[in-house]
């Protein structure tokens, strides 16, 4: 059990590391948490010897109960929750098939929205996982709230209403995944996806979607290959430094 937590300790410290590397936070706001089970969740906690979701280590990845106590003696010793775990505990609780969840701040993603962009498959080969999460749509929490109760965090589930990503206007995103690797990936898309809409407006192109007749020949190159080639990227990335 202790090894396995451990692992998982490493896993969502890594992925912390790849959103930072990719722009998804900045500073020390964002946070990511894995379900352990019914009880338990794995959470990126706050220290005051922390320097930054860039930094986040393997320790700073804690084991609390859903109401936020600590999920084992000394698990919060030197530690505090984030302000927003109900975003994490209310997501979780939603759907079961939801085992991890990344609050994250990406700029582009927020400056889109901000701009009245909606997030939608302009484009397709490019990056058919994020054209296909775009196809199902992102929909957008429309307050600008810390979501620091279960009311808020409630709330922000029911304007998600069953999508992966959600977008928390003048805030966020949500995204919510059966894996820490896929809920990370899934905000590196919609980032992209983001990032490319406010590249065309600002070239004074028009966004629209692609054609219907298109769709027949994005195919879906399955999870398992698709997730597991693309973290390897991104784990290796973090070897390099700077690289945006
Ligand atoms: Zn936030």
């Amino acid at each position: 059990m202790t090894n396995a937590l451990d692992q998982q300790r490493v896993l969502v410290a890594q992925a912390c590391r790849v959103a930072a590397a990719r722009g998804l936070v900045d500073g020390t706001l964002g946070h990511l948490s894995v379900r352990v089970d019914d009880d338990h969740l794995l959470i990126r906690c706050r220290s005051d010897d922390d320097t930054g979701v860039a930094f986040t280590r393997p320790r700073d990845i804690r084991l609390i109960t859903f109401d936020g106590r600590p999920g084992a003696a000394g698990e919060l010793d030197g530690y505090r929750v984030p302000n927003e775990l109900p975003i994490h505990v209310e997501t979780l609780l939603a759907d079961s098939r939801h085992r991890a969840v990344a609050h994250l701040h990406p700029p582009a993603v927020v400056a889109a929205d901000l701009a009245g962009i909606e997030i939608r498959p302009i484009y397709g080969a490019y990056d058919i996982p994020g054209a296909r999460l775009a196809r199902g749509g992102v929909p957008v929490y429309k307050r600008a709230v810390l979501i620091r109760n279960s009311a808020l965090g409630k709330e922000m589930v029911a304007a998600m209403g069953g999508a992966p990503v959600v977008i928390c206007r003048g805030h966020g995103i949500t995204s919510a995944a059966g894996s820490v690797q896929q809920a990370i990936l899934q905000a590196i898309s919609v980032n992209e996806l983001a990032r490319m809409s406010l590249r065309v407006r600002a070239a004074g192109g028009t966004l629209r979607d692609i054609d219907e007749s298109d769709w027949a020949d994005l195919p879906d190159l399955g999870s398992a290959f698709t997730v597991a080639s693309a973290w390897r990227h991104e784990v290796a990335r973090l070897g390099t430094p700077h690289q945006r």
